[in-house]
């Protein structure tokens, strides 16, 4: 079969409610499935009684955070996957734009198992009589973020409107971590947007066709590839994951392939709700809202909410001091969010 058949059989309903093979649709081995936080990392940062907290508020330690998959998958083209990132996680940063595309690809991954994850509890819960029950929306998005976990097991060639990629992408140095804090995983399921720290590199990717790199290629206060704290890194991701949930729009695709290569190009954007007023523009994010922002920063920072927000200016605090204007791009400085 070609990739693109695998793609399309994996994200069908019936794949997913069927507990099918999360990367190609195929029955699954059985057995434990593809770990969402990969085993090694488990190792490496003494993660297995961690947990992550799901929609419907269920905790599940990463050791059982796991999605059905086949034996070929597992060991074929998602453990190239997982070992084309631990040399960058040693080195703690990111140069290429091929190492992007690794990370992204990997990025992907726990974020296509933790979307499936949360949509087969969805389909657990679901009563045969309702109906379907996952937005036909959901499904062409999990469909995008297939686009570039594939792209590992075939050449791709990516033709987008925003940038070299159809996602958005930012890295961080953290160097300077505390012992004990080797890792941090933050997600906004809603904005389909994942925020990974393994030691000393951070990073963020955002399943969107790359619309936040078309408002900011460097990301909040165009820091991308800069140095940050713990807190500082924890505080973009808050700004990322709540720029994320105000996507308003998708792409169309358009796809091809053949024996030796893929093409994924992107046509055209579409607005959910349409044009902005007064203009012939399209809406591509809700509008910025400097109070959710603070709950959003409050959760993912995991401090209180007084120590963000001043009441005063109606506007949060930042740990992120802004360089000097003349740097900035032209950027307003009401424009957090790019
Ligand atoms: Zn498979």
């Amino acid at each position: 079969m070609k990739v693109l058949e695998l793609t399309d059989r994996a994200v069908l309903e019936s794949s997913i409610a069927s507990k099918r093979c999360f990367a190609c649709g195929g029955p699954s081995s059985g057995g434990s499935g593809e770990h969402v936080i990969p085993k090694w990392l488990q190792n490496e940062c003494s993660l297995f009684d961690e947990r992550l907290t799901l929609l419907n508020g269920t905790h599940i330690p990463y050791r059982s955070l796991t999605v059905p998959c086949c034996i070929d998958c597992n060991t074929g083209f998602l453990s190239t996957i997982e070992g084309a990132v631990q040399p960058l996680f040693r080195r703690g940063h990111v140069v290429r734009s091929e190492e992007r595309l690794a990370l992204a690809r990997w990025l992907s991954k726990i974020l296509l198992g933790i979307l499936i994850k949360e949509t087969s509890l969805l389909f657990d819960r679901s009563l045969p009589d309702r109906g379907l029950i996952v937005d036909p929306g959901l499904i062409d998005e999990l469909r995008h973020c297939h686009f570039v976990l594939q792209s590992a097991r075939k050449a791709t060639s990516f033709t987008c409107l925003h940038g070299e990629f159809p996602f958005s992408f930012y890295s961080y140095k953290v160097p300077e971590y505390r012992k004990g804090h080797e890792f941090d995983l933050s997600t906004n399921v809603a904005g389909q947007s994942v925020a990974i720290r393994v030691g000393q590199l951070g990073a963020i990717f955002i399943n969107d066709g790359g619309f936040q790199m078309h408002v900011g290629s460097k990301g909040p206060f165009e820091l991308s590839g800069a140095e940050l704290s713990e807190i500082q890194f924890r505080e973009i991701s808050a700004r990322v994951h709540y720029k994320a949930a105000l996507r308003d729009a998708t792409h169309f695709y358009l796809t091809f392939e053949n024996e030796d290569v893929i093409q994924v190009e992107q046509l055209h954007v579409k607005s959910f709700s349409g044009l902005l007023p007064g203009s012939d523009e399209l809406r591509i994010f809700r509008d910025w809202n400097e109070t959710e922002l603070s709950h959003a920063m409050s959760a993912y920072m995991r401090v209180d909410r007084s120590m963000i927000f001043d009441e005063e200016s109606q506007t949060c605090r930042t740990t992120l001091s802004l360089p000097p204007r003349s740097d900035r791009g032209g950027q307003r400085p009401d424009d957090r969010s790019s």
